[in-house]
């Protein structure tokens, strides 16, 4: 192997545990309140959502949803072609 060819590898390797990671973990906790799901400043007196994950405290991880619909659509695809050769 070349090293431009063990480079590609990685890449590729590291491509694929990032898809896999946004499959097993679509959510990610809000940057935004650091997972409080609170507003900075919230206190007993007064209490904002996070605007961001609208009290969630999760958001959805950038490119998860295009993947889900993406694996979905590709499912969706296969099931409608075996049912045809059937
Ligand atoms: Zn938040």
């Amino acid at each position: 192997m070349t090293p431009h060819e063990v480079l590609a590898v990685i890449i590729a390797g590291a491509a694929a545990w990032w898809l896999w990671n946004l499959w097993v973990h679509p959510f990610r906790p809000c940057p935004r309140c650091a997972g409080k799901g609170v507003n900075r400043g919230s206190n007993k007196r007064w209490h904002g959502t996070c605007r961001r994950c609208r009290g969630s405290k999760h958001v959805q991880r950038l490119g998860s949803r295009q993947l889900h619909k993406a694996i979905l659509a590709g499912r969706g695809a296969q099931r409608a072609r075996a049912k045809k050769n059937r």
